[in-house]
């Protein structure tokens, strides 16, 4: 097996297309290399090595270490250095790069080959002694922290002290001697709290630094990162070793990173964040202010173009920005790059495509199909249906009043409020509550991940466009508002003041991400535009999907939203949902209370005339577009009153005793109500209530042809069927309510009658149910209850550790268990074809919504998927993905 792979000086060893083993990073390295782009030296080690690692009890493949050795020593030959050589000593990066990318997740070693002898050697290289021991108090800071387990604040202490003894106010006023200094200290830090020394000898440092990358792919935070991304810990990171370069030797060096194009907005223009004289961490560490790299990027930021790359290292910048063009260009994607110059010789250090906002990502996929980089369909396939989420959420009322208290960068837009909270843990605690909070905080680290992703939204004292607040809020589409200088904040005494105003814990800001905004209070927010590079991008997805997409909607306002968002219909209205406002309860509890057929029939008379009121409406707002009704399916904790004041009421309303209502509900209580009287069993108990219904649909159908001038045709749907029986009976029922209905109006009706398929038998049987049916739903959330014998109600208590231990991958009432709950959806699909070739196949389930259930339903052949309002731009994204 070859466990190492090589690159540099035009050449490598790997390409572009071994993610899965060099990993992102160490794959794009290698492609640079064959690119002819001026990369530093190195190798990477095989992610199959840390699968190997984990495998035998964290210990090494045996010929690795020659396979290392040997790449070491075409390094030292293409640098013309020495690992360890005391006259030229070869100093080189370690880092980890898994096939995804992780950011922040896992650790960096830099200058690593140095100790006392190459520190000198450096010094007498670079003709610069402060240069040479600012880089080894690094090295064994970083070394120290990352590898030794020392913590990192000790170090900074000791930096603080000194920094105080010299009088210097920033590390660049501390000479060479100080930093001698300051290694001395830090390597007893080290002996004191590692209890061994730091060690001399480079080769075990190299060994160290590589045991600690493998080992962080199971540190904690990294375990979080994959279980919040759904990422496998099986494939495993890889390790590049690298030779270093310095972009903090004097003032022809710097370091910066960059974007191909603005991840925010996706605008095309050189964007990115530079520093003069310093080390790639020192930008994205948010300590010193970076400039930006562009002057338009500056002019349209609050930095000074003059102090941009493009004014202050011309032809540096002219040759990055060639880079920029040729990697995008071999790549047909924007990037993101890290680039070292070093005394006025550029470097690139890393690629990858680069993370953006769901904005950016619709823009840049639009723009490259218009440049014609890409095609229509790839650049459908460019957008992550989900991230749609963000760009269908409200932004700030233009008109609102608003006080602003704080302005820092827009990281990551959306305007949102939330109840100030100052960690992570509170953070996540007040979220599980139910609480919208928001995470302030004077810059995050990967320990915050959890907090963050609990957080409506992020502010950030510290840090850049590129900070790790940024970058994750991005990543996690969360509203961020960083580097809010003003804000001074007292984790303390949980409290921020800016401009005056002290804000404390729970009490509620509101945050504009796009416009980098903090606001006292909650400020009302208005709904997003769908028009542009969204409108464009969801006709080249509408021109390539096969599936139709639906809405489930109990309102006129649901429905309104729906056809904003381009639903094609109604594949699922619940009509027990139209009765969740006060009068309309009391009435509904009045029929499910009655005694008798004659109770329910007066309480049925109150709400006959509230259903045809709501179905005239959502007829009209649907027009033309196919509308399923569903009949009522109320399962009964629901809709029993809890409290004795509730049980008075309807004792009122019904005009009976209250110890008759209360007597009634100890009767009706259900030990199992999802498995109780629910779905068509009501209807087959009572058929009043499904003939009340049947009438008022038929009836609305009457009224809105008269208002508009065309009929309507509703698909009338029956619920929780088992047994073809059941269906028969109730569609028997209906068909004579609209018998009764044309003659007393005179007029034709259109009409449909099917059902849902939400029970494992109703799927078995479908060819049965198929006689009578003219259409299926799949009520995917029952099917996956029953199927699963999973409760709705109480499932999410230990789904959790469910899927931490592996046994869902996912959560099935999110994403559909295809190989159980699909194949019950493939049966009914096939045996409801067979008897009826014609059959409309449909799914009106959450999992609707959700693009991985979705490209399942085109797989299976369905006609069309509803899901919420909401989700219907990402549905039809994902349905066209599906295609792909
Ligand atoms: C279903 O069960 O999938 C369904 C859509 O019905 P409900 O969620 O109302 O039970
Ligand atoms: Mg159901």
């Amino acid at each position: 097996t070859k466990w190492v792979s090589s690159f540099g000086d035009g050449k490598a060893e790997g390409t572009a297309s071994m993610k899965a083993t060099l990993g992102g990073k160490g794959a794009n390295l290698a492609e640079m290399s064959n690119l002819g782009l001026p990369v530093p030296p190195g190798f990477t080690i095989t992610t199959d090595v840390c699968t190997y690692f984990y495998a035998h009890d964290n210990s090494y493949p045996p010929e690795l270490t020659a396979m290392v050795e040997e790449a070491l020593g075409k390094m030292e030959a293409q640098t013309s250095m020495g690992f360890g050589s005391a006259e030229k000593p070869l100093l080189v990066s370690v880092r980890s790069g898994a096939p995804i990318s992780m950011p922040g997740m896992m650790d960096t070693v830099l200058n690593l080959g140095l100790n006392d002898e190459t520190v000198e050697g450096l010094a007498r290289a670079s003709g610069d002694p402060r240069f040479a021991y600012d880089s080894y108090r690094r090295f064994i800071q970083m070394y120290g922290d990352v590898v030794m387990e020392v913590k990192h604040y000790s170090f900074e202490e000791a930096l603080e002290d000194l920094k105080r003894e010299k009088g210097a106010r920033f590390d660049t006023e501390l000479d060479a001697e100080a930093l001698k200094e300051l290694v001395k200290t830090y390597k007893a830090i080290v002996r004191q709290e590692a209890s061994r020394d730091f060690p001399q000898d480079p080769k075990e440092q190299l060994w160290g630094a590589i045991g600690a990358v493998f080992g962080s792919w199971m540190s904690a935070r990294a375990i979080t990162y994959r279980r919040i991304n759904s990422i496998s810990a099986e494939m495993g990171t890889a390790v590049t070793v690298q030779a270093m370069v310095f972009g903090n030797m004097g003032d022809d060096c710097a370091t910066g990173v960059a974007f191909t194009r603005n991840p925010s907005t996706g605008e095309k223009l050189y964007y990115g964040e530079y520093l003069i004289n310093a080390q790639g961490e020192d930008v994205v560490a948010g300590i010193r202010t970076p400039q930006a790299l562009s002057k338009a990027m500056a002019e349209a930021g609050e930095s000074d173009p003059a102090e941009s790359m493009e004014v202050k290292l011309p032809g540096t910048y002219k040759e990055l920005t060639d880079v920029f063009d040729k990697l995008e260009a071999h790549y047909r994607e924007m990037q993101d790059i890290e680039f070292t110059v070093q005394q006025g010789k550029l470097y690139v250090l890393q690629t990858r495509t680069g993370k953006r906002t769901a904005a950016a990502a619709l823009k840049i996929a639009v723009d490259l199909a218009a440049e014609k980089v890409i095609t229509q369909d790839e650049a459908v396939g460019r957008v992550e249906p989900a991230s749609l989420d963000q760009l269908l959420h409200p932004t700030l009322d233009p008109k609102a009043e608003r006080k602003i208290i704080a302005k820092g960068l827009p990281a990551s837009p959306g305007a949102v409020s939330g109840k100030v909270v100052f960690n992570a843990e509170d953070a996540e605690a007040k979220a599980a509550a139910g609480e919208a909070v928001i995470l302030v905080r004077i810059e995050t680290s990967p320990d915050d991940i959890h907090g963050m992703h609990a957080a409506k939204g992020i502010v950030t004292q510290r840090g850049g466009m590129t900070s790790h607040a940024a970058v994750v809020a991005r990543g996690m589409g969360k509203a961020c508002v960083c580097g809010a200088g003003e804000l001074s904040i007292s984790y303390r005494d949980k409290t921020f003041t800016s401009q005056g105003v002290t804000v404390k814990e729970g009490e509620e800001i509101t945050i504009d991400g796009g416009a980098g905004l903090v606001m006292a209070g909650r400020v009302p927010t208005v709904d997003p535009q769908l028009s542009g590079d969204f409108a464009t991008l969801m006709e080249w997805a509408d021109k390539l999907r096969r599936l139709k997409v639906r809405t489930n909607a109990d309102t006129p306002t649901d429905a309104r939203t729906a056809i904003k968002f381009g639903a094609e219909g109604i594949g699922l209205c619940r009509t027990e949902h139209m009765f969740f406002q006060d009068e309309r309860i009391l009435a509904m509890r009045e029929m499910i209370l009655a005694q008798d057929v004659e109770g329910r029939r007066k309480a049925l008379a109150k709400i006959l005339p509230m259903q045809k009121g709501d179905f005239v409406q959502l007829f009209e707002i649907m027009g033309p577009r196919p509308v399923t009704i569903r009949l009522l399916d109320p399962p009964l904790h629901e809709f029993l009153p809890h409290e004795p004041h509730e049980m008075d009421e309807v004792a009122k309303a019904a005009g009976v005793e209250p110890k008759t209502v209360r007597r009634r509900v100890a009767e009706l209580k259900e030990a199992n109500p999802m498995l109780g009287l629910r779905g068509c069993r009501l209807g087959i108990l009572y058929p009043e209530i499904s003939e009340m219904q049947a009438r008022a649909i038929f009836e609305a159908v009457v009224e809105t042809a008269a208002k508009v001038g065309t009929a309507p045709i509703p698909e009338v749907m029956v619920p929780l069927v088992a047994m073809a029986k059941e269906f028969e009976l109730i569609k028997a029922r209906i068909d004579a309510v609209a018998r009764e209905v044309m003659a007393e109006s005179g007029k034709q009706i259109e009409y449909q009658v099917g059902t849902m398929i939400e029970l494992p038998r109703a799927a078995l049987r479908a060819d049965e149910i198929a006689l009578e049916a003219s259409f299926f739903s799949f009520g995917s959330n029952d099917l996956t209850q029953m199927t699963l014998g999973l409760s709705r109600d109480d499932a999410g208590k230990f789904l959790e550790p469910y899927q931490k231990a592996g046994i869902f991958e996912h959560d099935p009432f999110q994403s559909i268990d295809q190989s159980g709950v699909g194949e019950l959806i493939q049966i009914g699909a096939e045996r409801g074809r067979k008897v009826r070739p014609d059959i409309k196949l449909g799914i009106c389930g959450e999992h609707g919504g959700d693009p991985a259930s979705i490209a399942f339903c085109e797989k299976v052949g369905l006609d069309y998927v509803s899901c919420s309002p909401y989700r219907v731009p990402i549905a039809r994204l994902a349905a066209a993905q599906a295609m792909l």
